[in-house]
């Protein structure tokens, strides 16, 4: 697994390391792929890594961008985030984290909650099935939202 947070730059020896460790064979157009994703910090969603991909591999179309990022998922190497606005944006997994979402710019930003693995979990959950991960959505308006309305509302 590569270590980090999201942003910092990705060796291809890690990415072939996290799809060979996945189970997954390493191409060139998966190696791409999952770089963009692990290089992002915004959460980006299949359409905008598709336009970062295009920059080094020109050929690749969206759909294939759709198909590997669902592969990916398949075999745990990223999550996908089901947003409020409905948008949907790939996260990779290295370590478990939380989300805040602006209501308004919809932008996500990792936090970590501590206390969250610990959680005590109710029965009826348990009795649905086993817990594999549990992760925290906190929703608000993030700061340069809650700057731009203020703004607003003083020139208005
Ligand atoms: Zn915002
Ligand atoms: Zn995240």
């Amino acid at each position: 697994m590569a270590n980090g947070w999201c942003g910092l730059e990705v060796k291809i020896e890690d990415l072939k390391a996290i799809c060979q460790g996945a189970g997954l064979r390493a191409t060139h157009q998966r190696l791409e792929i999952l770089g963009e994703v692990l290089k992002a910090d915004d959460h980006p969603s299949a359409e905008s890594i598709h336009a970062r991909v295009r920059k080094r591999m020109p050929t690749v179309s969206l759909d294939t961008v759709y198909r590997t990022l669902a592969t990916f998922e398949a075999f745990g190497i990223i999550s996908r985030l089901h947003i409020c606005s409905g948008r949907i944006s790939y996260d990779p997994v290295r370590k478990r984290h939380d989300h805040f979402v602006c209501v308004e710019c919809k932008r996500v930003f990792d936090c970590q909650i501590p206390g969250i693995d610990e959680l005590p979990i109710p029965a009826e959950v348990t009795a649905w099935g086993e817990i594999a991960s549990v992760q925290l959505e906190l929703r608000g308006i993030c700061k340069e939202c809650l700057r731009r309305r203020r703004k607003e509302n003083a020139c208005g």
